[in-house]
């Protein structure tokens, strides 16, 4: 339980630290756009995959937060949604989970 603490908070400190590196690299595309066409398409074509791991290290990001939350209430190994306890491999797999495999499915 502590364990799975640590590890959480492990990666809300990786994905904050990458979260500044994607900011880092879409604040200095505004100068770099004066090549040649194909550099500019192959940089907009970065910038579009920079993006979208943003938003994803940021959804994932707050489902670490939320799952935090849980653990400091004491109900870090309840379902958020049926109240059931969630089954410890699961909680091993996927440390940031806060439903049970039930709920998860539907
Ligand atoms: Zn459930």
């Amino acid at each position: 339980m502590s364990n799975r603490k640590a590890e959480l908070e492990t990666l809300k400190a990786d994905l904050i630290a990458r979260l500044e590196r994607y900011e880092a690299h879409q604040q200095r595309k505004g100068g770099a756009l004066d090549k040649d066409s194909e550099e500019q398409a192959s940089q907009i074509q970065n910038d579009e995959v920079v993006d979208s791991l943003e938003e994803e290290t940021r959804v994932e990001l707050a489902q670490i937060k939320v799952a935090l939350e849980r653990i400091n209430q004491g109900k870090g190994e309840e379902c958020e949604v049926c109240g059931k306890p969630i089954d410890p491999r699961r909680l091993q797999v996927l440390p940031y989970t806060t439903v049970c495999v039930d709920c998860a499915k539907g």
